[in-house]
């Protein structure tokens, strides 16, 4: 059927991201619900209607892994993006409601990103670009099933561009800007950069928590990565051009260290306005603590070695070893030596997960 804003009913705001929000929908003439994307875009009409053309491949793609797509349609200035509705929304938002999740729960979790995003790469050369919890969504059948790739070149294009130019540290920090524009443009976004993201976001389930925040309390986190260069604070020395950023690994290693950084600041952000609002609330919170500007944190990962499970604060030994072997194939720095989608759906864990008696229906009735 043909999408009209009109058919639309809304009935409930499901949260908001980067470039816009999501709405549980009714589609009023044939009483589905889905769930409504609106993206606003800062862009030329000619730009909007050939995203719409490129959002079209998403009728293509057809598996129990990716979230179907039911249309998309211009109501100026957005684009709207109607999807299967998920009814227990996104992994970021039911381990913060119930806690760390399972271990075996986590390997399912695996085993279906993986199936995605090896269906969307051979089936049609997607990369995804944007593997985290909240990208990953969960139903009542306990079905679990990826959403938000990247189809639309110019979408992508037009997302960051009006991401750049709204953009509160654009404004404190030009120089900082070209160069994150610099270093992800030279980063060669591949399928490896996807199970970077996979390995950090089945960490973050598995602990419950970003594992690149150094300690989880409220008053100690980056509480202003999106300042970046607070008044007063010297600007980071341009030590980047430490070998580590500068040769060719790190470079490669680029979009997947931005991707984290990104996400450790969107955490960061979410505390924060946690915290303010606690503050408004008059409970009084220290704030001083550990400051991280973003480049700091981009240094961090590369030049630190990637989080495992079984190492830190959380992990000692706690977790089975294939597991913890899984993550390290997905979270090597050099991506030559990281494994893909495919290889790593031969892993030991994968197999022993394919096997495994879990009751995923059961658990998603306990969200
Ligand atoms: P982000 O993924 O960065 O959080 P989005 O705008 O993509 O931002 O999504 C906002 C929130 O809406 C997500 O965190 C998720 O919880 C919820 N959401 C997105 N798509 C769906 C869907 N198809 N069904 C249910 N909830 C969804
Ligand atoms: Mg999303």
């Amino acid at each position: 059927f043909e999408l009209k804003a009109d058919d639309l009913k809304d009935l409930q705001e499901l949260g908001q991201g980067n470039g816009g929000s999501v709405k549980k929908v009714e589609h009023i003439p044939t009483g589905t619900i889905m769930a409504k994307k609106i993206v606003l875009i800062d862009a030329k009409p000619a730009v909007r209607k050939q995203i719409l053309r490129e959002l079209h491949i998403m009728h293509d793609c057809k598996s129990k892994y990716i979230i179907s797509f039911y249309g998309a349609f211009l109501a100026d200035p957005n684009i709207c993006i109607c999807m299967e509705f998920m009814d227990r929304g996104s992994l970021d938002g039911i381990y913060k409601k119930i806690g760390a999740i399972d271990i075996d729960v986590v390997g399912q979790v695996a085993l279906a990103v993986l199936e995605g995003l090896t269906y969307l790469y051979d089936a049609h050369r997607i990369i995804h670009r944007d593997i985290k919890p909240s990208n990953i969504l969960c139903n009542s059948r306990g079905e679990i099933k990826i959403c938000d790739f990247g189809v639309s070149g110019e979408l992508i294009n037009s997302i960051a561009d009006t991401f750049v130019g709204t953009s509160t540290y654009m404004s404190v920090c030009p120089l900082l800007l070209a160069f994150c524009a610099a270093f992800s443009q030279c980063a060669q976004y591949t399928v490896k950069s996807d199970v970077w993201s996979l390995g950090i976001s089945l960490v973050e389930l598995a602990f419950g928590r970003f594992p690149f925040a150094e300690d989880d309390s409220d008053d100690s986190d980056l509480s202003d990565l999106d300042g970046t260069l607070s008044p007063g604070r010297p600007p980071p020395s341009l030590s980047l051009a430490s070998p580590s950023l500068n040769g060719a690994n790190g470079l490669a290693n680029g979009a997947a260290a931005l991707e984290s950084a990104r996400q450790a600041r969107r955490e960061a952000k979410e505390k924060k306005q946690k915290r303010d609002k606690r503050k408004s609330k008059g409970v009084s919170l220290q704030g001083g603590g550990m400051t991280m500007s973003i480049l700091e944190l981009l240094q961090h990962i590369v030049n630190e070695p990637a989080p495992r499970l079984n190492t830190g604060p959380n992990g000692e030994g706690k977790f089975p070893k294939m597991a913890d072997a899984f993550i390290e194939c997905c979270l090597l720095k050099d991506p030559d030596a990281r494994w893909t989608p495919k290889d790593l759906l031969k892993h030991e864990w994968m197999d022993y997960s394919r096997v495994a008696d879990i009751d995923l229906e059961g658990w998603a009735s306990t969200i």
